[in-house]
């Protein structure tokens, strides 16, 4: 694709000063601002490691992988772009280091580059730019976020193809956002600009001089200190904005355009928009500041340290909470202590409870018991991935009387081998046997799955190797457990729920990637529904 034949704008989103400054949900929250003024959006996301793509990163390291429909496994900031507009992302919006290096390598091995010595600049660097432009597609605006901070060696080659960037498009179509910190000096008393002035420092010294200055706070910040900071980073005043903290993420938008974040990007990229409408988002904040009651949900997995590790979830619940007008509390539960304590004193008062999805043998003896006490206890239960296949275990082993039954990636000798890893799975590389991306499922009438979706035909996303073994079924089935959900064209198992009980249902795929504040997805609708009724 050759950048005459894109009309697309583009904004590239650079950090500085300090990580976790929230990259991903500014840029997400810009992106759905101009939605709102009827523009379309997309995004990209360069993660400056090595790794081809985060599949194989451990989550207390990386945070969530999120999976796109195509079965990308890819940076949990795609999950925010999703959540906050209206995009679907796919292979296209996220590229790694390691992904940009194994492109060009796989074209030089084949001959493409002609006998020339293969550089970062051009190769690498045009290899990044033929990226961003594949991206572009028929939108009117892509939105660049580079992973990282500026000064970090790893995001030079990025840094530097968006530099060329503009000298390639003109700068009517490329507009540099620089999100930085601006810290409060207790001892000194005072609101500090200097490393923010380092740090478009640092950018101008590598041949980019941002735009627009997303100035992160944790409190109100004067005309005159902006004034300050716009002089001596070489930004109008009117592109300094104000992200302050604030209790809610979803609060997000509705500030930055209060700060008038929007209305500078529009002026400075030219565009031709209608005026906004903020409905969405006024409704959304009025919801978070006015609920009518609150539900505690427990979620008992294993990385519980690292919220980022369950990151889709944790929205996708506080979404159910939006569509039944609550406040919903999470407490993230240690799987390993509940075996070793027992769940009555970690979970006798929560409203409901979650297991998610997850690898590896740890925590799940304590993830089966957690889930026989929500099934005897008859509290809300909600298992997804892992989750679904504890709660065949735990059935197979407590109701069904299949002593010891388990599933094969824990136990590869058990006598009742429930869930199990498909025949023409076994033996392959662990990288490719993975079930990824988004499967038609076929719902069973009158089941608690097809009551919260109102529809018969679905499509989930999925992330797992190992599946319900049809062998049982039929006694599955035969002892009181319900199947409600199929893969019709192999007949795989996607949903099981049980009758007697308020609510109890798990799934093998992940509902949480297709939650969004503004639609939340029907199953957290439902679920969280039902915690509400355990709660009066
Ligand atoms: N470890 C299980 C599997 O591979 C579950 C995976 C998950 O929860 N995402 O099938």
């Amino acid at each position: 694709m050759d950048s005459d034949s894109v009309k697309a704008k583009f904004i590239f989103v650079t950090g500085g000063v300090v990580s976790s400054l929230g990259k991903g949900v500014a840029s997400a929250a810009a992106g759905s601002l101009l939605e709102c003024h009827g523009l379309k959006v997309t995004f990209l996301k360069f993660d400056p490691y090595i790794n081809v793509d985060p599949g194989t990163m451990n989550p207390f390291q990386h945070g969530e992988v999120f999976v796109t429909d195509d079965g990308t496994e890819t940076d949990l900031d795609l999950g925010h772009y999703e959540r906050y507009t209206t995009v679907t992302t796919s292979r296209k919006n996220n590229y790694t280091t390691g992904k940009i290096y194994y492109n060009v390598i796989t074209k030089e091995r084949r001959g493409e580059y002609l006998g020339g010595t293969v550089q970062m600049v051009p190769h690498i660097t045009d290899e990044i730019k033929r990226c961003i432009l594949e991206a572009a597609n028929s939108m009117d605006i892509v939105i660049v976020e580079i992973g990282g901070t500026v000064g970090d060696i790893e995001g030079l080659p990025f840094l530097e193809a968006i530099r060329q960037f503009k000298y390639d498009m003109g700068s009517d179509r490329t507009l540099y956002i620089h999100l930085t910190l601006i810290p409060f000096v207790k001892t000194a008393d005072e609101i500090k600009t200097k490393p923010t002035q380092h740090s478009v420092n640092k950018m101008r010294e590598i041949g980019i001089q941002p735009d627009i200055l997303l100035c992160r706070t944790d409190r109100p910040i004067s005309e005159e200190v902006k004034k300050k900071i716009a002089l001596f980073c070489n930004v109008e005043s009117e592109a300094v904005i104000i992200a302050r903290d604030v209790e809610n993420i979803y609060e997000i938008p509705l500030m930055l355009h209060d700060d008038g974040l929007d209305r500078i990007i529009i002026k400075k990229l030219n565009l031709s928009v209608q005026e906004p409408d903020l409905s969405r988002w006024i409704d959304i904040v009025n919801r978070i500041r006015n609920p009518k009651g609150k539900v505690t949900i427990a979620i008992v997995g294993k990385y519980i340290n690292l919220r980022d590790s369950y990151k889709s979830l944790c929205e996708a619940l506080i979404h159910g909470g939006l569509a039944n007008n609550v406040d919903v509390n999470l407490q993230l539960v240690d799987a390993e202590e509940i075996d070793s304590n027992g769940p009555e004193s970690l979970l006798s008062d929560v409203d409901g409870i979650l297991v998610p999805g997850g690898f590896g043998n740890r925590g799940i003896e304590g993830k089966i018991k957690t889930i026989r006490y929500a099934r005897e206890n008859r509290k809300p239960f909600f298992g997804i991935c892992l989750g679904m296949q504890c709660a065949v275990i735990e059935f197979a082993r407590h109701v069904a009387g299949m002593k010891d039954a388990n599933s094969t990636e824990f136990d590869e000798k058990t006598l009742y081998p429930v869930i199990h890893i498909m025949p023409d799975q076994e033996g392959k590389e662990k990288g490719g046997t993975m079930r990824l991306g988004a499967y038609p499922c076929v719902l069973m009438p009158n089941s608690t799955a097809y009551q919260a979706y109102k529809s018969g035909k679905i499509s989930e996303r999925h992330r797992h190797r190992y599946e319900f073994n049809n062998a049982y079924r039929d006694d599955l089935i035969k002892t009181g457990l319900v199947i409600s959900g199929l893969y019709p064209q192999k007949d795989l198992v996607e949903i099981v729920e049980l009758k007697e009980h308020p609510w109890f249902l798990a799934t093998q795929f992940h509902p949480e990637f297709k939650s969004r504040p503004t639609a939340p997805h029907p199953l957290f609708t439902s679920f969280i529904g039902a915690a509400v009724r355990q709660a009066e």
